[in-house]
């Protein structure tokens, strides 16, 4: 189902604008929504998860209208928020179905099978009967997951959810995304470039407030191909690189300084071609050095 995002607003009453005019047309499947932190990524989420009012714009998910139809799309929808409290004391499995039984899920035999059957995908059958207080980060947003998928919702909203996980708990967590993206529209709201490239067929960059770029992340990539420079430099020279070349990136590598550069020419000065990835659109967009021009209110 089609969620259409158009000129979406808010400023918040210390002045600060967190979302200004948003337009985004997000497809079934998985959209990774990613931003540096104060991006306004979580506002949006908890716009499109009704738990706050805009300014201005509209939000259709297919011909609900979500400013205005909160009822109706809390029906169809699953939240994992940033921060997802739990009772420590409770067990997983009751508090699912403590969960259950407030989605309206009152047939008893119907609800122990869906909350056995979300306990299973989401790989907590073994630990159901232990307390949530000692789950492990990873076991905590699985079990979050279980939750926001209680009542079959179309639309999943989870906001910064591998913030924290072990490697091999993202890898679980990420292949739980993949598998109910199949026919649900999944928003990944996310600052971690490699959890969009992982899994998600579609995407935008949102910073201050603004959409600065969305498509299809293979394309991105593609468009960069040839624009991307990296060379070892020493710390001393790392200023004036930084002022003589687009530098979107620095990091160490076994010591050293690797820095990367966005230029549609060989920036000379022993600079080496580099394989572009998603990071490299995602820094030369956020420095303002690549605007693609992709139309943000379609999907591609
Ligand atoms: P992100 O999720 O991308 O980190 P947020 O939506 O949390 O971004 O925040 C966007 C901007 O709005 C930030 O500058 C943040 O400080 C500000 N902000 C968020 N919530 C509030 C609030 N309740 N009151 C005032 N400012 C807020």
């Amino acid at each position: 189902m089609e969620l259409r995002i158009r000129n979406l607003s808010k400023t918040y009453a210390n002045g600060v604008v967190a979302l200004d005019k948003v337009t985004l047309t997000i497809p079934t499947g998985m959209f990774g929504l990613l931003g540096p932190n104060g991006a306004g990524k979580s506002t949006l989420m908890r716009t499109l998860a009704t738990l706050q009012e805009c300014d201005a714009g509209s939000v259709f998910l297919g011909d609900i209208d979500v400013l205005d139809e909160k009822d109706a799309v809390r029906r169809m929808l699953g939240y994992l928020p940033q921060d997802f409290g739990v009772y420590p004391k409770v067990t997983a499995y009751e508090m699912l179905e403590h969960f259950a039984v407030l989605k309206g899920l009152s047939h008893r035999a119907r609800r122990r099978e869906v909350v056995d059957g979300l306990l299973q995908q989401t790989n907590l059958w073994e630990v159901r009967h232990q307390r949530l207080g000692g789950f492990s980060g990873g076991m905590r947003q699985r079990f979050g997951i279980a939750q926001a998928l209680l009542g079959d919702p179309k639309l999943i909203i989870v906001d910064e959810p591998t913030a924290g996980l072990d490697p091999q708990e993202r890898v679980r967590f990420h292949n739980l995304l993949s598998d109910i993206s199949e026919d649900k529209t999944v928003i990944l709201s996310t600052h971690i470039v490699s959890d969009v490239a992982d899994l998600c067929a579609q995407m935008a960059i949102i910073n201050k407030g603004h959409v600065l770029l969305c498509g299809k992340p293979q394309e991105l990539i593609y468009d960069i191909e040839e624009s991307i420079w990296e060379r070892f430099v020493t710390k001393a020279e790392l200023p004036d690189f930084q002022r003589r070349h687009a530098v979107i990136s620095t990091r160490l590598l076994a010591g050293r300084t690797l820095i990367r550069a966005y230029s549609e020419q060989d920036p000379g000065d022993g600079f080496c071609p580099a394989k572009a990835d998603l990071e490299d659109v995602y820094f030369a967009t956020i420095a303002g050095r690549y605007t693609a021009e992709t139309d943000c209110q379609e999907a591609r």
